[in-house]
């Protein structure tokens, strides 16, 4: 579970975006996206928005704060339409505020469109710059602005939308899984790799479809799951029907492999598998990798709850509650010395004495990346009288930075970068301290073509110099898997000419 210091020091990797999109004609689409927002709501919270297409025009009503912070009644009431598309956002690519809030808004010419995005584009920094030579005005420094601008522009050069977006298409690199609105349509795509997910469900009887972040979000609003969108796929639905044309051929598929650790909801289910299942195996198989003996198995909430329940199914040691979590403690909180972040850590999580005390305990989380949240726990339950702490992590060690759509884009924040295992179970006091192996996750999710580069280093697209500048500490080389691809060094111009 994270604990929120000031914003960059929260101890977990976090998601950058959710994403939902509607054509329903005759529903409420505006009240049913923000259903849909609540439910990947755990995907960002920084901004929340919500845009409408009512056969005329697109309206957009977004801010900073949580869903239902952020969204009154007469918001609700304005956005009328049969197409609306919703979004929550943790920044990891440009400016925070109201400005990097989403759906972004284009109005090139007589062409109106939203966009949604969950990733982040690599190449942003130089498709931005020949926006802007081209006279295209930004109100923000995010790489989804640059992606809305970039379709915008296409589209008002080609006529047609969907051109717009191959076109586009063709000049990003890096992660996204996009939903985009005009005023009568949806459309969705997802990048050539796939590294983040988005699926397609149906409402009942027919009424329409949606595309979302996660299956979590299609149950919100009452559809069923009908498939993945497949990488480099894009989807338009309307009046007309539901249309998929490959747009840009499919690479290799690298899902993020942190979906199933940690960013998604348990609920959901990723290209087949239940989340809360597959957490469970990762517990199973970190008792088969590093058994223990102890007296009790605990999860640190929420995350690691399931991984500890394998953990116990497997290792025959009982599992129980070792904590109870404040859920009420907001994001905000601000903790400026190591007295109050100890107090911030007991807000959120206080251990249950009764059951601790005198128990040689094996703790399970989800992930390590900073550590300190580690060092907090096990202070805290040596306090609260445990005999031993034995620290297990159901994912491996975060070694490397991720930079498609995670905020650990820099390598001397990870602590398993930093110091060796022994250097970390002494910094956190931890009795023993063991991560599932690479190999052991993959044998919990079905199927193959996970992104692991945090874990290892294997980049599956290309990190340009520039982006990367900075980020790696020195003697830590990552290795590109692939070149960026020939098309992304192409200019806007001369892909508008093609
Ligand atoms: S580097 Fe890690 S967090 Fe980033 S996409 Fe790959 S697996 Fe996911």
């Amino acid at each position: 579970m994270p604990f929120e210091c000031v914003r960059g020091e929260v101890d977990k990797p976090q998601e950058e975006c959710g994403v939902f999109g509607i054509w329903a004609p005759g529903k409420d689409v505006a009240r049913m996206t923000y259903f849909a927002l609540h439910a990947l709501q755990h995907r960002g919270q920084e901004s929340a928005g919500i845009a409408a297409g009512d056969g005329s025009t697109v309206l957009v009503r977004k801010d900073e704060g949580l869903v239902d912070r952020v969204f009154t009644d007469a918001d609700m009431a304005a956005l009328v339409g049969n197409v609306a598309l919703g979004h929550v956002r943790y920044g990891t690519a440009g400016g925070r505020g109201w400005q990097g809030a989403q759906p972004h808004l284009s109005t090139i010419g007589e062409v109106i469109i939203a966009l949604a995005h969950n990733g982040t584009l690599i190449n942003f920094h130089s498709l931005r710059r020949q926006l802007i030579d081209l006279g295209i005005p930004f109100l923000s420094d995010t790489d989804s602005e640059v992606a809305t601008r970039l379709i915008g522009y296409f589209t008002q050069n080609t006529s047609h939308i969907r051109e717009g977006i191959r076109k586009t298409m063709e000049l990003l690199e890096g992660a996204y899984a996009m939903a985009l609105i005009n005023d009568e349509s949806l459309y969705a795509f997802r990048d050539p790799h796939g590294i983040r997910p988005l699926v397609l469900g149906e409402l009942a009887d027919g009424a329409g479809w949606c595309v979302a972040s996660e299956t979590c979000a299609l149950d919100a609003v009452g559809a069923h799951f009908v498939r993945d969108i497949r990488p480099g796929e894009v989807l338009r639905i309307n009046h007309e029907g539901l249309v998929s044309e490959q747009a840009i051929p499919a690479r290799k598929r690298t899902l993020c492999i942190f979906e199933h650790v940690y960013f998604a909801r348990p609920d959901s289910v990723i290209e087949g598998d239940s989340v809360h299942a597959a957490r469970v195996k990762m517990g199973r198989k970190l008792a088969e990798e590093s058994p223990v003996e102890a007296d009790l198995v605990i999860g640190v909430p929420d995350s690691g709850l399931p991984a500890a329940e394998g953990f116990s199914q497997t290792s025959g040691i009982p599992f129980t509650s070792g904590f109870v979590k404040n859920r009420y403690v907001g994001r905000t909180f601000i903790q400026p010395t190591q007295e109050m972040r100890e107090m911030g850590v007991h807000m959120k999580l206080n251990p249950l004495r009764d059951v601790i005390a005198g128990k040689r305990l094996v703790v399970i989380d989800d992930s390590m990346v900073r550590g300190t949240t580690s060092k907090q726990i096990v202070h805290m339950l040596r306090e609260a009288g445990a005999a031993e702490v034995h620290m297990r992590f159901a994912s491996p060690e975060v070694k490397w930075p991720c930079f498609y759509g995670i905020d650990t884009d820099v390598q001397s924040q990870l602590i398993c970068a930093n110091k060796s295992l022994e250097e970390i179970r002494q910094w956190i006091n931890a009795d023993s301290l063991a991560f599932l192996s690479i190999k052991g996750l993959l044998s919990c999710v079905t199927g193959e073509g996970y992104c692991c580069s945090c874990f290892d280093g294997d980049y599956p697209v290309e990190i340009p110099p520039a982006f990367a500048h900075g980020k790696f500490l020195e003697g830590f080389e990552p290795h590109n898997l692939e070149t960026a691809s020939i098309t992304s060094h192409r200019s806007v111009i001369d892909t508008a000419k093609e």
